[in-house]
């Protein structure tokens, strides 16, 4: 189990928060704030949206910290990094806090659900499974309302449960967890939703069908847009997808281990490799 090791037990927690929408996003403020509650916060986050970066590192760039004083009302010390959120978790731990050990890693809240297949493209998971692979127990939060101005307040004693939690009992090693949160309001009636509860879920098997819209620029030039559809044809009551349908916050342990262990044992007794 990975337990946070304090020398002093006394010790608050200390709290690594980092985002894909960058560190003025309405989201990491909300985390932030919670989070003050629970232990010593640190903020490490991208100066930019990198929302669909996926687990990207930068690597042909030089990548840039500056230390910001955004969270200096709630005497948090942050630093905005002009790279993506897997950067700034590996900056965090290697660099700027080298010589401190975070309890717990938390991204988000993302703006947008992170249900399903979207953990694969998203940058707030790609921090919280940084984490996981550095060792740290590490939770990423997603709001499943695109808007910048969304509402975030009816999360608030989820995300402090599950952080609690997290602290207190652990994670199993090399296991991130994947919360998102319903809307405030329902999309199509806008009608105020309660959240019911939370549910331990599977990810979906759900998908995006992409659809490419071709635009014209101010110079006649042809460009292309991504608008994609997100289809689902998994009605299992146990996925993420059915949990923030139905009024639940979902929570999915995920691995990045990404084995298909099945897939071995065929390969081996179908085909036919020269050894
Ligand atoms: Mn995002």
């Amino acid at each position: 189990m990975q337990k946070a090791d304090k020398s002093n037990e006394n010790q608050r927690p200390l709290i690594l928060v980092s985002n894909d929408d960058g560190i003025t996003a309405k989201g990491i403020r909300e985390l932030v704030e919670a989070m003050t509650q629970l232990g010593e916060v640190i903020v490490v986050a991208p100066d930019s949206p990198q929302s669909g970066m996926g687990h990207a590192i930068t690597i042909h760039m030089p990548l840039k910290a500056r230390k910001s004083d955004i969270f200096k009302d709630l005497g948090v010390e942050a630093y905005e990094c002009s790279g993506t959120p897997a950067d700034c978790v590996k900056l965090a731990k290697f660099h700027l806090f080298e010589n401190r050990t975070p309890d717990l890693v938390v991204s988000g809240i993302n703006h947008g659900s992170n249900t399903s297949i979207s953990i694969l493209y998203s940058g707030t998971m790609s921090a919280a499974i940084e984490g996981a692979i550095e060792g740290l127990p590490a939770i990423g939060f997603s709001l499943c309302d695109y808007g910048e101005n969304a509402d975030f307040s009816h999360v608030r004693p989820y995300l402090l449960k599950i952080a609690e939690q997290t602290l207190k009992n652990g994670l199993p090693k090399n296991i991130a967890l994947n919360v998102n949160f319903p809307a405030r309001f329902d999309k199509e009636t806008q009608i105020e939703q309660t959240i019911k509860g939370a549910k331990v879920c599977r990810q979906a098997h759900a998908r995006w069908q992409e659809k490419f819209d071709l635009r014209t620029d101010p110079y006649g030039r042809e460009y292309l847009w991504l608008a994609g559809e997100f289809v689902n044809p998994d009605k299992g009551e146990d996925t993420d997808e059915w949990a923030v349908n139905n009024g639940y916050v979902s929570i999915v342990p995920c691995q990045f281990d990404m084995t298909a262990h099945h897939g071995i044992t065929h390969i081996n007794n179908e085909w036919n490799i020269e050894k």
